[in-house]
């Protein structure tokens, strides 16, 4: 599901609406995958809040060894609503509904790492011969 329609949820006062849904965002950003938005809206005395998690993994290549490194990625989002916009702007709504894709795509891309790595402490490519020092020394620094 792309969108959560809060139209008339705005004028239920006093409920709550628990969502968990899976978002796709491979016409967006292919690396994302697994994604999926779970929270819950609350309205209380016309006020509407707003609390999810959102979850998925990012696969992109290491900065190190070029090889796929698998990150998985998990936001937390908290803001309160209006039928137009999120006070934080964290969540993307116009026309009274939420757009969960656009609200699960810039929530990811900011638990990005700036520096992408399989591993903590993975060990890169020699620079004299390109060998993946993960799979072993290559002889380069003997
Ligand atoms: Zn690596
Ligand atoms: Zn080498």
């Amino acid at each position: 599901m792309r969108f959560l329609d809060i139209n008339d949820f705005s004028r239920s006062e006093g409920e709550s609406l628990p969502f968990d849904e899976p978002v796709d965002l491979s016409a967006t950003e292919p690396a994302f995958t697994e994604v999926r938005i779970t929270g819950k809206l609350r309205n209380v005395v016309g006020v509407m809040t707003f609390r999810a998690t959102v979850s998925g993994t990012c696969v992109a290549s290491c900065d190190r060894c070029l090889e796929d490194a698998v990150l998985p990625l998990e936001a937390e989002l908290k803001t309160v609503l209006t039928l137009e916009s999120s006070e934080d702007d964290s969540v993307t709504v116009e026309n009274g509904k939420i757009d969960l894709e656009k609200t699960a795509y810039d929530a990811l891309v900011l638990e990005l790492p700036t520096k992408i790595l399989c591993k903590e402490d993975c060990l890169g490519l020699c620079p004299s011969c390109g060998k993946n020092l993960n799979d072993g020394e290559c002889g380069c620094s003997e």
